[in-house]
């Protein structure tokens, strides 16, 4: 990258804004249930507090209304203090950079480090506010940004702060990069997507910019039925989106040889725990499909078994329901038989993530798992992220 990595800052005796990705999964109390997101930010807080330099970590989590205590960052503290085995302070309460907060950091000595207080507890994070880039910038002497999932938005702590600090990336946004790069230059073929979840009109661009570039697109979920009734077919009521049919029929037009649909399907009378599914080639007008059916399993393992590289976003069926869960664990394991065979393969997304670990798999079946969701559907397509084009070139 053309931007400033960690290790090319002189970061002895500083003190280092650190923006990580603690949006961490919780209980009704905030406890945290799931900390992958903190033990990935190890590398970076260790190399900083190694080479002499203290930090002030900051994130957002959650969508908070005001400043919601289950959304408060203290309970990550907690964790991490006990992942690193150093003490994590935090101000009491207040203010995301309040008073407290800033005498913490003035006091911070070498190899110490604080975390602030949920970001969005600040409105004016998310409106992308100088004068919030101007408080949290004046807490430190240089920025880091480690938190992939959010480049591609316009936060203040994403696009404002490097405005004032001389700003490079850490090792997992550089991790982020460097995989997801490999799937928009030279690719090995047949190069494979698959594209699943809710709606065709979240994911417009990366189909489109998919359809482009892969030899095949296996499209499964609830942005097949849009596909399957701008072909005119009954889709009952499967979610599907009646205003993108134009689009989807263009699609079809331009690259009806690529996109491969699913041929059979597991209908309910209704979304409901009580319905019971069953097989059926065509959608009944009174069903809808909740996940593929036995012959498109088969038909698309035949086609991510050929591949070299794949790029799978999105359940192909409602997976949260498990009874409806196995048309995406089928994809789950097809692909991470792949990797062993020498191929590329990749899974982003938020849910598509959750499938993966639903299948009993985790991120070693593939060769890299994004935890970038809407960050990563925006890199996939070219797109340069506002979070990563701020930082300071080299
Ligand atoms: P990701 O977060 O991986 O990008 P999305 O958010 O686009 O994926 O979509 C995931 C959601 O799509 C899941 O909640 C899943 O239940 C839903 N979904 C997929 N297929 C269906 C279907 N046939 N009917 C209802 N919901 C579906
Ligand atoms: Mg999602």
């Amino acid at each position: 990258m053309r931007k400033l990595f960690i290790e090319d800052l002189k970061l002895a005796g500083k003190r280092v804004l650190v923006r990580l990705d603690y949006n961490v999964p919780g209980d009704a109390e905030g406890r945290v249930t799931n900390d992958a997101r903190i033990t990935a930010s190890l590398p970076t807080l260790r190399h900083i507090l190694a080479e002499g330099a203290s930090a002030v970590l900051c994130s957002h989590r959650s969508r908070p209304k005001g400043d919601e205590p289950r959304y408060s960052l203290r309970p990550v503290a907690a964790r991490l203090e006990e992942l690193i085995g150093l003490p994590v302070g935090m101000a009491r309460r207040g203010a995301v950079v309040s008073d407290e907060a800033r005498n913490m950091a003035a006091a911070l000595s070498p190899g110490e480090l604080m975390l602030l207080e949920n970001l969005r507890y600040d409105p004016r994070e998310q409106e992308g506010r100088e004068e919030l880039a101007r408080e949290l910038a004046s807490l430190a002497d240089l920025f880091v940004n480690d938190a992939f999932p959010v480049c591609h938005r316009k936060d203040t702590s994403v696009v404002g702060v490097p405005r004032f600090l001389k700003s490079a990336y850490g090792y997992q946004l550089r991790e982020e990069v460097e995989n997801l790069s490999q799937l928009l230059g030279e690719v090995q073929r047949p190069y494979v997507g698959i594209m699943g979840g809710a709606k065709i009109s979240t994911k417009l661009g990366v189909v489109k910019s998919f359809l482009e570039r892969v030899d095949r697109l296996l499209v499964g979920g609830g942005m097949a039925y849009t596909f399957l009734a701008a072909l005119g077919r009954e889709v009952g009521g499967s979610i599907h989106e009646p205003d993108y049919l134009e689009y989807a029929k263009d699609l079809l037009l331009r690259h009806a040889d690529k996109i491969v649909l699913p041929t059979d399907h597991y209908v309910v009378e209704r979304i409901d725990p009580a319905c019971k599914a069953r097989l059926a080639d065509e959608i009944p007008a009174d069903r809808a499909a909740v996940d593929i059916g036995d012959a498109t399993r088969r038909r698309f393992a035949e086609e991510i078994a050929r591949a070299r590289t794949v790029f799978w976003n999105g359940p192909v069926g409602y997976f949260e329901d498990s009874r409806f869960a196995e048309g995406t664990r089928s994809v789950a394991r097809e692909v991470a038989k792949l990797k062993a065979k020498g191929a590329f393969t990749v899974v982003g997304g938020g849910d598509s993530v959750a499938a993966v670990e639903d299948a009993g798999l985790d991120s070693a079946s593939f060769s890299f798992v994004s935890t970038g969701g809407g960050a990563s559907l925006e890199f996939v397509q070219g797109k340069e992220l506002p979070g990563i084009e701020a930082l300071t070139d080299r």
